[in-house]
């Protein structure tokens, strides 16, 4: 078994990437900071991946990962052995242990477990044996009937669909752990075994690879938080490291694809000892040359056979030949099996009657030329035929049997040009004879070699030469040109850019880093689309908070199964944001966004989170729920707000619902802080405010009144209760006041002081005072055909009646349409009327004043008139609200300023009403005061209309003549 402890590390020398050493997480992460976390990582014992040394130790490919991850996640970590795959994955589907790796993918999987945006590898599934089983590599036929042991069944279904398309069948053996898998194969207990990731070692050896596939670090699903933080922390880890897999793969040699497999004939064929012979150009600097003292075969093509016969076992015996055409002739001849470098033209190599390799090579081409002049005449190399054909056209083509004759046929004046590959022209330009050729490369100018083989050679040659080739990665194929084209034979990326002078270093190493740069980006911005995806969902891109769809999420998963009174939303904006754009311009006010997002952000304890929801809109997630922390809280960011850059003008408003009901929806939390905080708009002194249940309700209500009124009205909701206005002298009834009272359906009373603002602030209050009008004059009417005893009827209007939105002549003409005395109708305007644009006002009072109906100023002293607004209306009644008979009343100053208002008022002319009279004793005084009329509970509460009628007629049975 080959772990990594206790061996030289493998990847030291490894230049995949030299230039980007691991980065390390960013410190200026936008995310917002969250608690560490210690997750529990389910570990199980996979050969390279995953493995515990006698001592403990654990390393292997997957700890490598975490430790990486682990910095990019925000977590610490511990870990739960799990006696195989199977037990490690029951124990994160239970939430035993919070995450494991090496997971590949399944639907069924995807059900279970948080699979995270991003792999953590790619590796194929092995079919393995016995190192010294009889079974070959990919010896399909003799797989045929197998057992074959597997640890879960996802890996028997595969191995059976791989089974099915490549014409064997197999028997499937179920264990529980990879261990045991391993125990089966080498014991005998079975034929084969299957791994995930597999890599041959002492014991075992693969005899067929399938489906390489990419696999995960899963997370246990009942914790989205966890989730994120993966999937995040491994966007950000291979954002910063995009080469992380293939170095990690490296480090542990996991790279598979690099190992030649060789199937039993090709084995036979190796184990036969028969070399290949192979024509070599003698003189094809450099890629191809025959030292003439020793024989020895050298140039990038021998190093490139050399690896290839190091890979595979082949062995190869250099013939030389003078060019091409005479190895292609011995290749005929059979006197060789392959020629070495030939281009790769598969119609070519028909024609020829052999067989073609894979590509080994792809040379550039580059044009070589004796003087910048007009050029007909091409020298090309006779082997190049597609250049032949490609550059027939432009120039007269003159072939030539080698690169070095065509640059003669150049030096000669015998052609123009030549067309040949730039490792030999770069070559043959170092020596002095061909110094002064020019070199000019040609745009898409390439060839690929092959080797081609005799046709009549044993077909294990090409299938074996084929594997060769293709083990021979990007990596090995730089450095064989390297070295051979620096003229050194063992050479690393360091010692290389040692060699080379410094400014072709630097400029190799900015071509590197260009290419790993822009690997990177690609890398990143593929990494990166699902987040932006998820990031112009959940995140404001201007202040990089939450967006309102982020923080929902946020609240939902912090605040969901906590107790009650755990957190608070709070919501926040500003006034005057408007004016702050129009003033200091739209980037200033961009700015001022920013910053704001950063205070709020600033001081958030873990599970708070915040999010600008629209324009000038924050909320906030805080924990806690004491009242005065939070103010404290509250006050401290209005400081701060308030400190930023020109914000002294602006002023902030907070709105704070105290979650006490953690099942509520979270959008519906935030509009209960947003109601908070619109109830205090553009209130100076308050600049925050806590939602107020009762106080919703109450809205809520306003707003379904709203709503309700037409079909109240219609409904007949609306009912006149009469409250009398009483003699201090005679005690009798001497008026009425008539208030409105909604009778909802269900019996339920709404009063006036609750619906009337509203009412008021849409306008459709006119429409009920009139209503309420007409109740009056339908009940004046009724009694006045009945020959009941009638008093004068106050009716309440709205301010909006003095204004040109409601004309006092519906008023007049409603009267008018019952034919009811004018004098029997009193007008109530309420104090706060008198406020504003007086002209209209005066003409509305005057006219009605004219037309005969009594007009009483409503509430005085209750808000701002004063006794000039009586001096200034043409009023017939002064109603003196309530409010005097409170506080002080009846002793002190209250009184005196009371007895001198009804004195003021009795000598304008005006009748006097006194509002909310409860007592005797405030009888007793006003009796004294010589008021003209009591309204109040002392004498009776608003009577519905029968019961006013009764009493009405019970007090003027006698005499009429007390009247009014
Ligand atoms: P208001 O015009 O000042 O009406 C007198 C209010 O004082 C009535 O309240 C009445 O029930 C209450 N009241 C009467 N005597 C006493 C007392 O001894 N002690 C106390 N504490 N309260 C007393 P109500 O009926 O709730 O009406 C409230 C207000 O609603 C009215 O105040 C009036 O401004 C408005 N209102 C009522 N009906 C109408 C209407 O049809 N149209 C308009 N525009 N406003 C109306
Ligand atoms: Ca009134
Ligand atoms: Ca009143």
């Amino acid at each position: 078994m080959s772990g990594i402890s206790g061996q030289p590390d493998p990847f030291s020398i490894v230049p995949l990437s030299p230039q980007v050493a691991l980065a390390e997480p960013a410190a200026s992460s936008t995310s917002a900071p969250t608690a560490r976390r210690t997750v529990r990582v389910a570990w199980f014992q996979q050969q390279d991946y995953m493995e515990t040394s006698a001592d403990g130790t654990r390393y292997g490919y997957m700890l490598d990962y975490l430790e990486l991850l682990a910095q990019y996640a925000n977590w610490d970590y511990e870990f739960i052995d799990a006696d195989g795959f199977s037990s490690a994955y029951a124990m994160v589907c239970d939430g035993q242990a919070d995450v494991m790796g090496c997971v590949f993918p399944s639907d069924e999987r995807r059900a279970q477990v948080a699979f995270p945006t991003l792999s953590m590898g790619t590796a194929a599934t092995s079919l393995y044996v016995p190192e010294d089983s009889n079974l070959a590599f990919e010896d399909f036929a003799s797989f045929d009937g197998m057992r074959v042991a597997v640890d879960t069944s996802e890996n028997l279904l595969n191995l059976q669909q791989y089974a099915e398309r490549k014409g064997f069948a197999v028997v499937g053996v179920l264990y529980e752990t990879q261990a045991e898998v391993r125990e089966a194969v080498i014991d005998g207990t079975v034929d084969a075994g299957v791994q995930g990731g597999y890599r041959d070692d002492s014991e075992t050896r693969s005899i067929a690879r399938y489906d390489p596939s990419p696999f995960y670090i899963v997370a246990n699903k009942d914790d989205p938080a966890l989730a994120e933080e993966l999937d995040e922390g491994l966007a950000d880890l291979k954002a910063d490291n995009p080469l992380i897999d293939e170095e990690l793969m490296a480090r542990h040699s996991l790279a598979y694809g690099d190992a030649v497999t060789l199937t039993k004939d090709e084995q036979t064929f190796i184990s036969s000892g028969t070399s290949v012979r192979v024509a070599v150009n003698k003189a094809w600097y450099p890629l191809e040359s025959v030292d003439q003292g020793s024989g020895e075969f050298s140039g990038i093509v021998s190093s490139i056979f050399d690896e290839i016969a190091s890979q595979t076992g082949l062995s190869f015996e250099y013939v030389q030949v003078e060019n091409n055409a005479q190895a292609n002739q011995m290749l005929r001849d059979g006197e060789v099996d392959i020629n070495a470098s030939a281009e790769y033209d598969l119609s070519d190599a028909q024609r020829q009657g052999v067989d073609s390799s894979h590509t080994y090579l792809t040379l550039p081409l580059v044009l070589a030329s004796a003087s910048t002049g007009d050029a007909n005449t091409l020298a090309v190399p006779a082997f190049l035929t597609s250049a032949q054909e490609q550059y027939g056209d432009s120039y007269d083509i003159v072939t030539y049997q080698t690169v070095q004759d065509c640059l003669d046929a150049v030096l000669s004046g015998d052609v123009d040009k030549a067309l040949i590959n730039s490792y030999s022209a770069e070559y043959y330009k170092g020596e002095s004879r061909y110094d002064s050729l020019q070199l000019s490369s040609i745009q898409q100018g390439s060839f690929s070699l092959c080797a081609t083989v005799r046709r009549d050679a044993d077909p294990a040659v090409l299938s074996i030469l084929n594997k060769g080739i293709d083990a021979i990665n990007d990596a090995d194929m730089n450095d064989i040109i390297v070295s051979e084209t620096m003229g050194t034979q063992t050479i690393t990326v360091r010692s290389f850019f040692s060699r080379i002078p410094l400014w072709a270093s630097i400029t190799i190493l900015a071509v590197l880093v260009a290419i790993i740069v822009s690997l990177s980006l690609l890398v990143y911005a593929t990494i990166k689309r699902n987040k932006r995806i998820s990031n112009l969902l959940y995140h404001d891109s201007l202040t990089s908070l939450s967006s309102y769809q982020g923080f929902l999420e946020e609240v939902e998963r912090t605040v969901k199964g906590r107790s009650c009174h755990a957190y608070a939303i709070v919501s926040v904006d500003m006034d005057g944001f408007e004016k702050y754009n129009a003033f200091y311009g739209f980037t200033a006010g961009n700015q001022l966004l920013k910053d704001i997002g950063s205070v709020l952000s600033d001081g958030l304890q873990p599970g708070e989170t915040c999010a600008r929801t629209f324009a000038d809109n924050f909320l906030m997630l805080a924990s806690g729920s004491e009242i005065s922390a939070m103010v404290q809280r509250i006050s401290n960011l209005n400081e701060r707000l308030r400190a930023l850059r020109d914000a002294r003008a602006l002023s902030f408003s907070f709105g704070i619902y105290l979650i006490d009901d953690p099942t509520l929806p979270p959008a519906l939390m935030c509009d209960h802080a947003f109601t908070a905080k619109r109830a205090i708009k553009g209130q100076v002194e308050m600049y925050y405010a806590f939602f107020d249940a009762g106080e919703n309700a109450r809205r809520v209500r306003c707003a379904q009144m709203v709503r309700d009124l037409s079909t109240a009205l219609e409904n007949d909701e609306f009912h006149a209760y009469y409250q009398p206005k009483c003699s201090p002298f005679t005690r009798k009834t001497i008026g009425a006041e008539a208030l409105v009272r909604w009778i909802r359906d269900d019996g339920s009373i709404c009063s006036p002081s609750e619906f009337v603002p509203v009412f008021e602030e849409n306008g459709t209050i006119c429409k009920v005072d009139l209503y309420m009008l007409e109740a009056v004059c339908r009940f004046l009417r009724q009694a006045l055909d009945a020959g009941e005893p009638v008093v004068q009827v106050s009716s309440n209007f709205s301010y909006l009646h003095l204004r040109d939105e409601c004309s006092p002549d519906n008023i007049i003409e409603l009267v008018d349409s019952y034919g009811i005395p004018h004098e029997l109708v009193q007008v109530e305007f309420t104090e706060s009327s008198f406020i504003g644009p007086k002209e209209a006002m005066f003409r509305a009072i005057a006219m009605l004043h004219d037309a005969g109906f009594s007009v009483a100023m409503d509430d005085f002293g209750s808000g701002v008139s004063s006794l000039n607004t009586i001096g200034n209306f043409p009023f017939d009644v002064l109603k003196i609200d309530q409010a005097f008979l409170r506080g002080s009343f009846p002793h002190g100053r209250t009184k005196d300023i009371l007895g001198a208002v009804i004195g003021f008022a009795r000598n304008a002319g005006l009748s006097v009403v006194m509002e909310g009279v409860e007592t005797e004793e405030q009888f007793i005084v006003l009796r004294a005061f010589r008021v003209d009329a009591i309204q109040g509970y002392y004498f009776s509460k608003p009577l519905p209309e029968e019961q006013f009628r009764a009493r009405l007629a019970s007090e003027y049975a006698l005499r009429d003549d007390e009247r009014i």
